[in-house]
């Protein structure tokens, strides 16, 4: 039976995408037109493109191809940083663009859509997180990348899940208590992880949560010698049957070390691209969604990811739309625990 938190998830969704662009299916000659006018306006208007592993395979084959990067929030974060361009198109989600703004504010931070949000991001208001902070002041406030400027300037840790568990096992060390938003199954794996004293936001991801151990139990019936590649963005009950559990990429790493021939993968499926150049020649299988009779909601792919096109990466690049802006003063707060995520990381 669905719960309340079903239906308004997939309410959400219903209308968020009753008004918004999708990108069109294209031919492979329109693909190629769209390519060589994206590569020569990435030279002309010195700019990179920088796409999450979640985009679609053109995307990233682009953006592999042009000197971009295509890698998890962390790591586009980490070379939108260092790279020399003047302009970042940010193929992913809004946060990610507004994380590169944060951390470049000199540079121009276009994305094919400002209305590729995430269902994290939308869960955690501004206005009622501060006011959960305010009744725990004695708690060290933990947030996951997936989180909008504001809610990042009133942490005082970003976090992204391949790092969530070193900084709060950083944190338990030195006895820290810990509020953590937005996503509670990720704070749930960190729990369990590391023992931390945390208090947990009530978020989730609409593409995660979908994933069923019952239905990955019966496809492993079919392949026994399959392992389970989990995103603990994932149900308890998911993580529990993992063999690896991680980030998009660690996944990719346990995918390409794990002596397995079939892999079960419970995350997006765009992460397939970079997986099977990582470990070319295994099988690679979506973990099952929604349940027998249940209509999923994401189906394993993000509906926001998907909003990422070549169409509107050409559009942004010809007429300077869907530009990320955002206030000095929410920049100044929110590049403070954001560039600490940054130099753990690199510590
Ligand atoms: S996959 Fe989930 S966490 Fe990632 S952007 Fe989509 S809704 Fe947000």
């Amino acid at each position: 039976m669905l719960s309340k938190q079903d239906i308004d998830d997939r309410i959400l969704v219903q209308e968020h995408f009753a008004h918004e662009h999708l990108p069109q299916q294209m031919g492979s000659a329109e693909i190629e037109a769209y390519k060589d006018k994206i590569r020569r306006l990435l030279i002309e208007k010195d700019a990179c493109l920088v796409a999450h592993y979640y985009t679609d395979d053109l995307i990233q084959q682009l953006a592999d191809e042009t000197g971009g990067c295509v890698a998890d929030s962390l790591e586009m974060a980490r070379f939108g940083s260092r790279h020399s361009a003047s302009t970042l198109i940010v193929a992913g989600v809004r946060f990610m663009g507004e994380t590169a703004k944060i951390l470049n504010p000199e540079k121009r931070i276009l994305m094919p859509t400002l209305e590729a949000t995430c269902s994290l991001d939308i869960g955690c208001p501004a206005d009622e997180f501060a006011a959960f902070c305010d009744q725990h002041p004695d708690h060290e406030v933990v947030v996951y990348a997936n989180t909008s400027a504001a809610v990042k300037a009133r942490a005082d840790w970003v976090v992204t899940s391949s790092i969530a568990l070193q900084v709060a096992e950083h944190l338990a060390d030195q006895g820290k208590k810990i509020i953590w938003a937005p996503d509670k199954h990720l704070g749930e794996y960190i729990r369990k992880e590391t023992g931390v004293d945390m208090l947990l936001w009530d978020g989730s991801c609409i593409v995660h949560e979908e994933f069923k151990a019952k239905g990955i139990l019966d496809l492993k019936q079919v392949y026994p010698d399959a392992a389970v590649l989990v995103h603990p963005e994932s149900p308890d009950a998911v993580v529990e049957i993992a063999d690896a559990v991680g980030s998009t990429s660690q996944l990719i790493k346990s995918a390409q070390e794990l002596p397995n021939e079939t892999l079960i993968v419970a995350t997006d499926r765009g992460i397939f691209y970079k997986m099977q150049q990582a470990a070319p020649g295994k099988r690679f299988l979506e973990a099952p969604t929604g349940g027998s009779g249940a209509a999923c909601r994401s189906c394993a792919h993000c509906p926001w990811m998907a909003m990422n096109g070549l169409d509107n990466i050409l559009s942004a690049l010809e007429n300077g739309t869907d530009e990320i802006l955002v206030d000095e003063d929410l920049m100044v707060r929110a590049r403070r625990p954001l560039q600490r995520m940054l130099d753990f990381s690199a510590s």
